[in-house]
């Protein structure tokens, strides 16, 4: 059969991986001049399954409350008259209810292991080098009530087969020797040995090249303006290709794996995505003192950061900012980060020639990917990873595959049009259009 990929990030190149071994001719189509250009280009690196808390959760709508308005906010509502960024925000707050938040941990949990084992899988198969490091995941936390705060959720993951041990702060300076300068200012952590880390951009820009050899066909430069529809199916795709020329191509299946922009390309064919950027930020500096840098990825609980080394470099990412699709850089934002990186491991790094860059993440209010069918019987979605893009991006490919293979997919996950033992809400329908 032939598929089209829309979009060669983590998810689409992952996607057409598994695609091209299930035996389907694949192209994928990206506006971008090569793989991981936009989301996954720069994250902060963490295969975090311990962390699969969403951000819709019991105690965020006062968090909300007390961060809106402030600039160092760790998630920022800016306000827009923006229908879908109103709706997004409706629905998130109904995710925040216990029995919503229970049951989107769950869901996270259960794809994000299921893709780890798959990522290491991969990582064994090819052999692809991204600075992968396998020494866990080590949540420090600088107050107490937050420390207080976090016990059940380590509970939680714990009951749900993920090894999150809670632990004192001698234990986390132990774990991470480069934290020391701060040791007297730390309560508490959490570890799980079981978590990793390493470059998105390096692992997906590989896939990709492994991805060709296997006879996958990429298109680059090339940007969809329009899904087409007819007779109940998706009938082709226009696009401008390369040389600015409008084209329109056909298979018999299509994929779309376009993070932020898959909304927008789904919804003139009456499927309604509840998907919103969520701007985030990071940091790269390169490391001068090898020993004053940390091995282990780390979370700053306080600061909402996430730190992964990645060989020579540190990688530092965090913060949140719901205001449409600018990717614009904050100089404010980018300083906080480097003094908190600076005051974490001082002389680690050379701090005056950081690269800072903006990513989307393409949010669900759920923070729970649609992956899975849609009303057309030859339209896939493999997108809305949020957070989690990079935990969630293999197994959901190889999870698409078996799905366009007319499988059910060997995890216990609600997909999208599929009827499982915990069904997930049905998409909003609008009237069709081609
Ligand atoms: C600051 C930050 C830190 C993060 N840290 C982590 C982390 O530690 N761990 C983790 O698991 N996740 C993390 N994430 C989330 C993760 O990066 C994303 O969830 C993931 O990259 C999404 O991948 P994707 O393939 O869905 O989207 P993308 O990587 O954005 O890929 C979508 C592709 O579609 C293409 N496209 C879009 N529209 C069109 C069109 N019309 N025509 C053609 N092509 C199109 C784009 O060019 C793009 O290449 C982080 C995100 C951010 C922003």
């Amino acid at each position: 059969m032939k598929v089209i990929v829309i979009g060669a990030g983590i998810v689409g190149t992952a996607s057409a991986w598994f695609l091209q071994k299930a035996g389907h001719e694949v192209t994928v189509i990206d506006r971008q001049p090569g793989a991981a250009q936009e989301t996954s280009f720069a994250n902060g690196c963490q295969i975090s399954v311990s962390h699969a808390e969403p951000w819709a959760n019991p105690s965020a709508p006062l968090k909300l409350l007390k961060w809106l308005g402030r600039e160092d906010a760790p998630l920022l509502f800016r306000l827009r008259a923006d229908m879908l960024q109103w709706r997004w925000g409706m629905q998130f707050l109904k995710e925040c209810l216990p029995s919503r938040a229970a049951h989107n941990i769950r869901q996270i949990v259960a794809i994000a292991e299921y893709s780890r084992q798959t990522l290491q899988a991969v990582r064994a198969e090819t052999g692809i080098e991204y600075d992968a490091e396998t020494r866990g995941i080590l949540h420090f936390y600088t107050d107490e009530q937050e420390f207080r705060q976090s016990l059940p959720a380590a509970r939680l993951m714990r009951e749900l087969g993920c090894p999150r041990q809670t632990i004192g702060a001698d234990d986390v300076v132990r774990i991470e020797p480069a934290l020391a300068a701060i040791r007297n200012r730390i309560v508490g952590g959490d570890f799980t040995a079981t978590d990793e880390s390493g470059d998105v951009y390096k692992f997906t820009t590989g896939l990709a090249q492994r991805c060709v050899e296997a006879g996958v066909r990429f298109r680059f430069d090339t940007t969809i303006t329009r899904l087409l529809s007819e007779g109940g199916r998706i009938s082709g795709v226009e696009l401008i290709d390369e040389h600015g020329r409008h084209q329109r191509v056909q298979a018999d299946s299509y994929v779309l794996a376009a993070g932020s922009f898959s909304q927008q390309l789904a919804k003139p064919l009456g499927v309604d995505l509840m998907i919103y950027p969520g701007k985030g930020y990071s940091a790269t500096y390169e490391i001068k003192e090898a020993d004053r840098a940390p091995h282990v990825s780390l979370t700053d609980d306080g600061h909402k950061l996430v730190i992964s080394r990645l060989g020579n470099r540190l990688r530092v990412a965090g913060t949140a900012e719901l205001n449409g699709y600018t990717r614009e850089l904050n100089p404010v934002r980018c300083e906080a980060i480097t003094r908190r990186t600076r005051e974490l491991f001082p002389d680690a790094c050379d701090y005056d020639n950081p690269v800072y860059w903006t990513g989307l993440r393409p949010l669900t209010p759920s923070n729970v990917p649609y992956i899975g069918k849609t009303k057309f019987p030859n339209l896939f979605l493999n997108t809305g990873h949020g957070t989690l893009g990079w935990t969630m991006g293999c197994g959901s490919g190889r999870a698409i595959a078996d799905i366009v293979s007319g499988r059910h997919p060997d995890v216990d996950f609600a997909f999208t049009g599929i009827a499982t033992r915990e069904a997930r809400p049905p998409l909003v329908t609008l009237p069709a259009r081609t």
